[in-house]
């Protein structure tokens, strides 16, 4: 049996698998993200070795998603909000130092975009949009069957696409990023700003407080939502996607945010465009980049 690696990188945690040709998780674990890039090669190392020896000889190649600008032509993630450690590292030598297998590298949300289009909820679809709602918004696009990566490798930025153009100041320092209005940061903010509560609260709380009837929590997520559909809108009537797909931690709080956010799309974009896009949760949920990079692997290698 022919296997594939797949390793998804966040700031806190390291998820990896092996993926078998029919896009099957056939093991999978995680470990804790080490504070160096020394540490993190040194992990990998080990965790490849602790692969290797459960199914001797059969894993073919392995993928990597990483978070942060990925450029294509140095073959370096330039820089990462959550791990800068990553930044301007010489990846694919460090990998190859700890890993004999053929292995190719790109950024984790292409790759999540990439896993749900092979095997996930965009199966059979040929241009697809994935983004992810959580703590940041991270995107990625498949058009005509192909992950797009741009020419340089950054496509996919949707998290800052402008969806505002007097909002917040967002942390990649535009004013009115899709990210800075929709993403969970935006939420608690939103909910302290209508409820005048300024204790701590998260937006899984903020959730629980909507489905108690909180007036307050509910307008925080239709603020969000509204965001996140003017976004939406703006990828219908630019890509003319055939499905947009919805993940992250956000995307858990259900039609809470969603239906807001298809009902703006809806308002925002050109009806027959609107209707052959359907705008559906993804399915993979955490294992979404770690299969797309053990499929990406697979496919490109
Ligand atoms: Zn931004």
């Amino acid at each position: 049996m022919d296997l594939y690696a797949g390793f998804d990188l966040g700031g806190t945690q390291l998820k990896y698998g092996l993926l078998d040709a029919e896009g099957r998780l056939v093991a999978k674990d995680k470990a804790p993200t080490p504070p160096t890039i020394g540490g993190l090669m040194e992990l990998i190392g080990r965790l490849w070795r602790g692969l290797k020896a459960t199914v001797p000889g059969s894993i073919r190649a392995a993928g990597f998603g990483f978070p942060g600008i990925y450029n294509l032509r140095d073959r370096k993630i330039l820089q990462s909000p959550n791990y800068a450690e990553l930044d301007e590292f010489a990846l694919y030598p460090g990998i190859g130092r700890v890993i004999d297998v053929p292995f190719l590298v790109d950024n984790d949300a292409n790759m999540a975009a990439y896993g749900e289009w092979a095997f996930g909820a965009g199966r059979g679809v040929s241009s697809l949009v994935l983004l992810t709602v959580g703590t940041g918004i991270g995107g990625g696009l498949i058009l005509d069957g192909k992950l797009w990566q741009g020419s340089c490798g950054y496509a996919g930025e949707i998290g800052h696409i402008v969806v505002n153009a007097d909002g917040e100041r967002c942390k990649c320092g535009i004013q009115g990023c899709l990210e800075a209005e929709a993403a969970a940061p935006a939420i608690i903010r939103k909910y302290g700003a209508l409820s005048g509560r300024t204790a701590p609260v998260t937006a899984e709380e903020i959730y629980r407080r909507a489905e108690a009837g909180d007036p307050a929590a509910i307008a925080a997520y239709a603020s969000a939502g509204r965001f996140l559909g003017i976004g939406l809108g703006m990828l219908i009537n630019l890509l003319n996607p055939g499905m947009i797909l919805l993940g992250g931690g956000v995307m858990t709080s259900g039609e809470l945010l969603l239906r807001p956010a298809v009902e703006e799309a809806r308002r925002r974009s050109y009806k027959a465009s609107f209707a052959c896009c359907p705008i559906e949760r993804a399915s993979l949920g955490n294992d979404a980049g770690t299969i797309g990079a053990a499929a990406w692997a697979k496919n490109n290698l």
